[in-house]
């Protein structure tokens, strides 16, 4: 099989990590946007994207203590199926989006078309907490990707995995990017643990500039991740072969009913060469640990069968 994959193990440059979506009192974050800044990059991050409700917090008066800071927004806006707002992150905009937040009667295309005419990417957000229906998803185009993991969804009210979506979006044969987010908004309440710096991505960029990031991340050169770290990715004569940190399975996941997971039983692992099956149209992969930490990569298009 030949597919169409953007490899970031095979592109020249340097990794990355970045979250791309987070709040903060400019919204209804409790950390203000200089705190935030301090906290992620005191964690280990070189990309923060500051994504408030409504409006576009202006990095420059921030000290970004070492960081590439993306300017963005989210805007909530639009009817589901179900009655609810779509919500869609709007990164790397040169100004704030004017669209009134939570106007049902917008079309969330707009939002979209927007983020896109200021040179930006949109990525659709938590579509599981949303109450998004694939349908509500299929009818929008001209975005980057979905969120598969939403850490203050997951954190807060157990629907922080929006995986389903994305394979019934991907069925359809639309290309979304797959990314994992924190939504970080504020301090962990009681017997719930924090939402910040859990989910991020790792992008294979040229260098630490914000033109490097933004078109990389545009190409799909990173993976998401909340915990283990993919090492390799090659496409061999026997098949996908992936290498990853030590997990507990490794799952190919494909055309609906097809694909497969890898485990041992004793032990970890960390490789595995996949094959692939007759029909399927698309492969991603999801490497697990026991803690239920995942890295996802984005998927890979078949694009031939020899
Ligand atoms: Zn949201
Ligand atoms: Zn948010």
């Amino acid at each position: 099989m030949k597919f169409e994959y953007s490899n970031p193990f095979t592109a020249p440059g340097i990794w990355l990590k970045g979250n791309l979506h987070t709040h903060t009192t400019k919204s209804d974050g409790v950390r203000t946007p200089q705190e935030v800044v301090d906290h992620y990059s005191l964690n280990g991050y070189d990309f923060l994207s500051i994504t408030d409700h409504g409006t576009r917090v202006d990095p420059r008066p921030l000290d970004n203590r070492g960081m590439v800071l993306i300017p963005g927004q989210e805007i909530s806006i639009g009817n589901s199926l179900a009655g609810t707002t779509y919500h869609i992150v709007a990164a790397n905009i040169q100004e704030t989006i004017k669209i009134h937040d939570f106007d049902h009667t917008q079309d969330p295309q707009r939002a979209i078309d927007l983020t896109a005419e200021q040179g930006g990417f949109a990525i659709l957000a938590h579509p599981y907490w949303s109450g998004l229906h694939t349908q509500d998803l299929l009818r929008l185009i001209g975005y980057l990707g979905v969120e598969i993991y939403n850490t203050s969804c997951d954190v807060y009210r157990g629907t922080g995995y929006s995986n389903s979506h994305i394979d019934a979006l991907l069925a359809c044969g639309s290309r979304p990017l797959i990314f994992a987010t924190d939504d970080h908004h504020g301090e962990p309440e009681p017997m719930k643990p924090s939402d910040a710096c859990v989910a991020w991505i790792m992008v294979k960029a040229r260098d630490k500039r914000l033109k490097s990031i933004v078109e990389a991340i545009k190409m799909g050169l990173f993976y998401s991740s909340t915990g283990p770290t993919l090492k390799n990715i090659e496409f061999k004569s026997e098949g996908i072969h992936v290498e990853t940190s030590p997990v507990r399975h490794i799952t190919f996941i494909s055309t609906p009913s097809l694909g497969s997971r890898f485990a041992a039983n004793d032990t970890l692992v960390t490789e595995y060469t996949y094959p692939g099956r007759r029909g399927e149209t698309y492969v991603r992969i999801e490497a697990a640990d026991g803690d239920g930490r995942v890295a996802w990569t984005n998927a890979m298009h078949v694009v031939g069968t020899s």
